[in-house]
């Protein structure tokens, strides 16, 4: 399977049972297939964290004006659900397989903070994610507000535990 952003080779990485189709030493770009979603909202928020600060190359980012193909089914284009240019953030989704192509780099980067300041940096960078877009798509109709829930099981899977307490 092909990164849709840079076209590298995708790497599966296994945390806590769930698959996900890497792009490891580039973008670090995340694939979920739906087979990973039911599985993911059992687990406990942040198993995934690891996945956020894998290995990735400086300046893949060039891509991210374009239009993306679907991973499996390679001839859907992704639709994109989100994306900041400065939270470096891209969330994509195909329209057939369901698939989430999800591209946090922005919030990798915080974890170089000095450690005094991630949690609130990374606490902002999710509450403004989740509020920007996916609350909109809560709206929208049922089977969007479905993929929205899906969405936020993936973001609590990726993001460090404690920011989802209280
Ligand atoms: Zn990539
Ligand atoms: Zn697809």
């Amino acid at each position: 399977m092909k990164c849709p952003a840079c076209q590298n080779e995708l790497h599966e990485i296994v945390v806590a049972g769930i698959k996900v189709q890497a792009c490891r030493g580039e973008c670090g770009g995340l694939w979920f297939d739906r087979f990973q979603f039911k599985k993911i909202q059992a687990l406990k928020p942040g198993i995934g964290q690891s996945l956020l600060t894998i290995e990735r190359a400086e300046g893949v980012k060039i891509y991210r004006g374009a239009e993306h193909t679907c991973p499996a089914c390679e001839t859907t284009l992704l639709y994109r659900h989100f994306f900041s240019v400065d939270g470096n953030a891209e969330i994509n989704q195909c329209s057939k397989c369901r698939g989430f192509w999800i591209d946090l780099a922005g919030l990798a980067k915080l974890q170089s903070l000095p450690t005094s300041q991630i949690k609130q940096a990374v606490e902002k960078y999710f509450e403004t994610v989740i509020n920007e877009k996916i609350s909109g798509m809560r709206l929208l109709h049922d089977d969007m507000a479905q993929q929205a829930q899906i969405l936020i099981w993936i973001l609590q899977f990726l993001c460090p535990e404690d920011q989802w307490e209280g």
